[in-house]
């Protein structure tokens, strides 16, 4: 039996997560995969219930289970309530009580949408990397962090297993794919940095088959939109990663896309990237492919059914080709709503399931 928690969240969080749990249910029925799902409240849900957006119910459920699948939280309801209510601080508090340290995520171009990128298609054509950030470390936790009169503090700490182990599943990662690793850091500035790549450099030596390179993060910013496709694993920390994962997502036009999932020693999380969308949230329009592209994160990672994984994410670009697409998407074709792409998306699946029956 394999437990999976379902924290839907607010706004397009709800739609989005519905077409994620009906490909699953799908999938389950055809390939009994043992999926047991349990519903909880994150984020401005559990503001209004329980008084907290991560409320001890819900940790407790999350705690309880093999991966948790979440939608996405906020909403203009919640903007000013004090900080420590705010829906935003479940996040981080959910990934620290993980401890989910690993934040994968793929930027992978696919031909439908060559268009809609504001990059140029022949630079944008063939893109397929992966940013991994370090997601529980950093300056979003270093402690002391306060405010005193008109000075502020916020601190930058790495132990190195922290980095150690971060940089494991990047070589990792690389061995499946194109064996290239870019290590990210400030090492001309930071102490933390200069840690980072010695660090980064010794373990390198237990992968010689793996290409190392050490990009400035100013340097790889740019380098992310000049030539993105000789990008295959990004190894960045913390913030570096949260604002060039934003950037790298970019590229493909589309916000609606954009799948993650975060790994640790015990636990796995898997959201997609975009927030609650409170401007179309109810509408039924928002796009769920980021939250199906997530559920192929968790065939791939947590059940380890790379075959499934690609088989998701194949139907992904087929019904796109087909010109099927949401409203967000800029493309030419038939707009359809959330639940018909979802329909369209499993239909693909379990059609391309009978076909390797054959
Ligand atoms: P957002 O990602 O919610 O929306 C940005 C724009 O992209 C909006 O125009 C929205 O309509 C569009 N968009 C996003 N996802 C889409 C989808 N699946 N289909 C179609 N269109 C989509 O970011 P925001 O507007 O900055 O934030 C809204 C709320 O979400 C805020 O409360 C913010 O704090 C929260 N937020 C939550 C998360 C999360 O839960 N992981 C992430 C980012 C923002």
């Amino acid at each position: 039996m394999f437990k999976m928690a379902v924290l839907s969240g607010d706004g397009i969080g709800p739609e989005v997560v519905n077409e994620g749990v009906k490909l699953l249910k799908a999938l389950d029925r055809e390939l009994n995969l043992d999926l047991v799902f349990e519903e909880a409240l994150i984020g401005g849900i559990a503001v209004d219930k329980y008084g907290l957006p991560l409320p001890n119910e819900t940790l407790d459920i999350v705690l309880n289970s093999d991966a948790v699948l979440l939608g996405a939280v906020g909403g203009p309801k919640w903007d000013n309530i004090e900080v420590s209510k705010r829906p935003e601080q479940a996040l981080l508090a959910l990934r620290k009580n993980l401890g989910v340290f690993a934040n994968i995520r793929p930027v992978k171009s696919m031909k439908p949408l060559l268009s809609a990128s504001p990059i140029k298609s022949e630079i944008v054509d063939g893109v397929d990397l992966i940013i991994l950030r370090e997601l529980t470390g950093g300056i979003y936790f270093g402690e002391p962090k306060y405010r005193d009169g008109e000075k502020a503090i916020d601190t930058l700490v790495y132990h190195r297993y922290e980095i150690e182990r971060i940089a494991d599943i990047a070589f990792n990662l690389s061995l499946s794919r194109r064996k290239k690793v870019t290590s990210v850091d400030k090492a001309n500035i930071l102490e933390s940095s200069r840690l980072w790549r010695e660090v980064v450099n010794e373990k390198a030596k237990e992968y010689p088959q793996v290409t190392v390179e050490h990009l400035y993060v100013d340097n790889c910013a740019m380098q992310l939109i000049r030539r993105p496709r000789d990008f295959d694993v990004v190894l960045t920390e913390n913030m570096f990663g949260d604002i060039l994962s934003d950037e790298a997502g970019a590229i493909l036009g589309s916000l609606g896309m954009l799948p993650s999932a975060s790994i640790g020693e015990k636990y796995a999380l898997y959201e997609p990237i975009h927030g609650s969308a409170p401007d179309i949230a109810g509408k039924g329009i928002a796009n769920p492919l980021a939250t199906i592209l997530t559920i192929a994160l968790f065939l791939r990672y947590s059940l380890k059914r790379e075959t499934l994984a690609r088989i998701v994410e194949d139907s992904v670009e087929e019904v796109l080709k087909e010109g099927y697409h949401t409203p967000d998407i800029n493309i030419e074709g038939e707009v359809v709503n959330t639940t018909k792409m979802g329909d369209l998306v499993v239909s693909k699946v379990l059609s391309k399931l009978e076909d390797d029956r054959k």
